[in-house]
């Protein structure tokens, strides 16, 4: 939901569905989730905006003029002339439509205090980019330490024994399969194993690509980070 027109398209599936949206949840840090966001508001005014206060705290950034910048710059013409922020909302759980849903604090994944969210009643989780399916993994800014965690957050949600989890990216039309937190494990544990060697970044770029023919978004700045970030 970083787009107009990909907030223009959550409102078409929202009316097409007849649905009144209260709650918009926001992950993590990331502008991509949330740029858009104003779009959605103006549609929907008594719908209210959150995330974690951790999450609140990491996305400040992305309301820099530095980072606005580089967003606008990389997209030219695609984002919200005007940005907007979210509420921090500190509970664990909020309901929608008597359903509980539970907030899974990630610490730190692809972003720092990163969340995904999880619905008992359906066994689904919402992962947020804790969760990657056939996409190239943002890992540029993760550490050795950070990738552990993010592992030790995916055998927490295998544990859960989800029917269904929605990634962050996906390659379009791929399944909502819970086989994804397996192979994102299988993927940090790739970078992490390459990394260690400490082969050049062309290298470390070419194996990656090699080991995933058929994911997407194959771009270097999701492994090394982006530059002039
Ligand atoms: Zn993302």
């Amino acid at each position: 939901m970083m787009t107009v027109a990909e907030a223009e398209a959550l409102d078409d599936w929202v009316a097409l569905h007849n649905r009144n949206l209260e709650t918009i949840y926001i992950t993590h840090a990331h502008f991509d989730h949330f740029y858009g966001l104003r779009i959605l508001l103006d549609r929907f005014p008594g719908a209210r905006a959150i995330t974690t206060p951790g999450a609140m705290k990491a996305m400040q950034m992305s309301f820099t003029p530095a980072v606005e910048r580089l967003a606008r710059q990389m997209f030219p013409g695609q984002i919200p002339t005007k940005l907007i922020a979210h509420e921090a909302y500190g509970g664990d759980t909020f309901t929608l439509e008597g359903y509980e849903l539970q907030i899974l604090q990630q610490g730190s994944t692809d972003s720092p205090d990163s969340t995904s969210l999880y619905v008992p009643s359906i066994g689904l989780i919402v992962a947020g980019d804790v969760v990657y399916n056939q996409c190239h993994m943002c890992v540029g800014d993760t550490t050795p330490e950070g990738r552990q965690n993010w592992i030790a957050d995916l055998d927490g949600m295998a544990a859960l024994n989800p029917s269904m989890v929605v990634a962050g990216h996906k390659k379009p039309g791929a399944p909502d399969s819970a086989v994804t937190i397996q192979e994102t494990k299988r993927y940090l544990e790739n970078f992490d194993r390459l990394k260690k060697t400490e082969a050049p970044d062309q290298e470390l770029f070419d194996r990656m690509t090699t080991l995933y023919p058929r994911w997407v978004a194959n771009q270097s700045w999701l492994m090394f980070g982006f530059p002039g970030a």
